[in-house]
């Protein structure tokens, strides 16, 4: 069933009655309501008819009008149903002789044929309305009618419940782009990305500028995608992201930067990932990290879809220390509870043999996370395949423990809990009867991103079990602040890599560290996350030339000649500045709901990172640039 609307969107009607697709279509159309004092777009400006196919009501009888839409279906050579991305309209095939040649047109043009046609608005016959179609109570009795261009026999049909394989959806990215979901989440990222410009430009007086995409070599730019020129042996890199350029402009004195810029990471498709992709990309002098936070509570507040709960401001903000030690990551989903618990303490005099052994070391710990009526839910296999996860991915042993009823433990390590650490147990973790607990030791930041990551298995069995985790219609934001400034290379743990990128300030109070002891340096950088997943990233910048230089050349050993100039120009008066970057697919893929970024993006690269038409295929063969993949995805320049 298809619904108009872009009408209710914007004339404000109140949603149509409907089942499966009235909740993609009524709630695309409140999402897209997002002014109060809305201007209904002139859709039929400029072109070949007079209205759109879902815009037309009772309120249009006997009107002449002129449609031009796809043939979504025919039911008895009778009616046509016509469709356009506004809506669905019934047609009345005339069946008199003189009208013989429209009929003929109109019955023998295939299915997703394009056709223009004119007549007049008439009434349904009583009885015969369609309370489900926004136009269900008229319908058009057809004067004239003209072929725009014949289909052919499509590789799939045009309806959003036939289920075709994402390969063939690529291939034939523009018939897919036809469906009900893809306009939907493509209207709704164009609707959301122009309520944001004119919060920035026309509320805030941010400048929209454009910055190069034809970029040079920058140090840590493991990712970069590299562009042959003219001139055998030189290359242009593509821009992670237009970092340095938003400095630059801030020592420009162009003091609030803001783009919808293009970015690119040749780090291969994921769900959530594109080798190219778009962040709005913000910078501002003269500001803090309170002020950087509060501009993007706003700017989301503002620009967020009507038909969605409001989002509320401002968002809880959480530390990295906290935020590893209870959710094992530092992009927490915080819609769910299963937190990491500390259990070191219950077991110091344990005679399991395991436990033992890492809590005699100097950074072993115990710890554990609960799943509600666990027992009830996760069969054997999965919690073998939980144990897999843990060896797999970590090296490491989880042990999963029972609690039945009459609180009887159920685990090998069963007969060595004893009484007091049982109840110390429960207490600790809350446990009631049918809970388990999936148990691990080992060193603190193994131990919890294990468990981190078994929390959101589970969190996926359980659901798969039909336990409700996880409430599809919330949208829980959280700032994740107060990250190291360093961490250790994965390579090579001796030496340190930005955790952000080389040009995110440090916490004022840990200057002196950056001297003495540089992995316990936290920055000014902030992290803001959705539901589990990373939507964003910015810091306070480094604006002083020599602390940059230092940070640069001594503590992560890059070549500073390949930033000279942005060294130089700190030396210029650069004045204090800040920003942020949203990743604008990601956030309109969870605000839509769709399962990958592919379906918020026109023409994404397949899984394999190809656009799918092989014509479009030559990528750069710059294996030589590329390193191994960083702990931080987002590791931006
Ligand atoms: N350039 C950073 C990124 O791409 C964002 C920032 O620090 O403003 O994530």
């Amino acid at each position: 069933m298809f619904f108009c609307w872009l009408n209710r969107l914007y004339r404000g009607l109140s949603s149509p009655t409907g089942r499966t697709t009235q909740l993609i279509w009524g709630s695309l159309s409140r999402s897209l309501v997002l002014s109060s004092r809305r201007r209904i777009p002139e859709f039929s400006s400029f072109v070949a008819r007079t209205n759109t196919c879902g815009e037309l009501r009772s309120s249009h009888l006997g009107q002449e009008v002129t449609l031009c839409g796809w043939i979504q279906y025919r039911r008895q050579n009778t009616f046509l149903v016509l469709r356009d991305f506004h809506g669905l309209i019934q047609l009345v095939i005339p069946q008199d002789e003189s009208a013989a040649s429209v009929k003929k047109i109109l019955c023998e043009a295939p299915v997703e044929s394009v056709v223009r046609v004119s007549g007049t608005v008439i009434s349904r016959p009583p009885g015969q309305e369609n309370p489900k179609m926004p136009t269900g109570e008229i319908e058009i009795k057809v004067k004239t009618a003209e072929l725009l261009n014949s289909c052919k026999k499509l590789p799939f049909e045009i309806k959003d419940f036939v289920k075709k394989t994402e390969a063939l959806r690529l291939q034939y990215r523009y018939l897919d782009l036809r469906s009900f979901q893809m306009q939907y989440n493509l209207r709704l990222r164009s609707q959301m990305v122009m309520k944001m410009r004119e919060y920035l430009c026309n509320l805030h007086g941010f400048v929209d500028i454009e910055t190069p995409t034809l970029f040079k070599k920058t140090p840590g730019g493991a990712k970069e995608f590299v562009v042959p020129s003219r001139e055998p042996g030189k290359f242009y890199s593509l821009p992670q992201s237009p970092q340095q350029f938003k400095q630059l402009l801030m020592v420009g004195g162009l003091d609030r930067y803001f783009q919808v810029a293009r970015c690119y990471r040749d780090e291969g498709s994921r769900p959530d990932r594109q080798p190219e992709f778009t962040q709005i990309d913000i910078e501002m002098s003269f500001v803090d990290q309170t002020g950087i936070q509060s501009l993007i509570e706003g700017l989301l507040q503002y620009s967020w879809p009507r038909d969605k709960d409001p989002v509320v401001v401002p968002f809880p903000s959480m530390t990295f220390a906290e935020a590893l030690a209870t959710y094992g990551t530092d992009k927490p989903d915080t819609r769910f509870g299963m937190k990491i618990v500390d259990i070191s303490d219950v077991f110091r005099n344990t005679e399991v043999r395991f436990l033992q052994d890492v809590l005699s070391k100097p950074k072993g710990t115990v710890k554990a996370i609960r799943i509600p009526e666990g027992a009830k839910y996760l069969k054997r296999k999965d919690i073998e395949s939980i144990r897999k996860v843990a060896a797999d991915h970590f090296n490491q042993e989880v042990l999963p423990v029972f609690l039945k009823a009459g609180r009887h433990w159920n685990s090998p390590v069963a007969e060595f809990i004893l009484e007091k650490q049982s109840l110390e147990l429960i207490r600790l973790m809350e446990l009631q009867e049918e809970d388990v607990i999936l148990l691990t030791a080992g060193e603190h930041r193994k131990a919890c991103s294990l468990l981190g990551k078994l929390r959101l298995e589970c969190a996926d069995l359980l659901e798969a079990r039909g336990v409700v985790l996880r409430d599809p219609a919330l949208f829980s934001f959280l700032w994740v602040v107060d990250f190291p400034l360093f961490l250790p290379k994965e390579e090579n743990p001796g030496e340190l890599e930005s955790a952000h990128h080389p040009f995110t300030a440090p916490h004022p109070s840990d200057i002196q560290l950056l001297y003495t002891e540089p992995e316990k340096v936290r920055s000014q950088h902030y992290d803001l996350v959705l539901n589990g997943s990373e939507i964003g990233g910015g810091s306070i910048r480094i604006h002083d030339a020599e602390l940059q230089r230092y940070i640069l050349a001594t503590l992560l050993k890059e070549d500073v000649k390949l930033l000279s100039h942005l060294l130089q120009a700190l030396d210029y008066g650069a004045p204090p500045h800040g920003g942020i970057a949203l990743g604008l697919d990601r956030l309109i893929c969870l605000v839509t709901g769709a399962p990958s970024i592919r379906d918020v993006i026109a023409f994404p690269k397949s899984f394999r990172g190809l656009k799918s038409d092989p014509e479009f295929c030559h990528r750069s063969d710059n294996q030589a640039f590329r390193r191994k993949e960083s702990r931080q995805h987002s590791s931006p320049q």
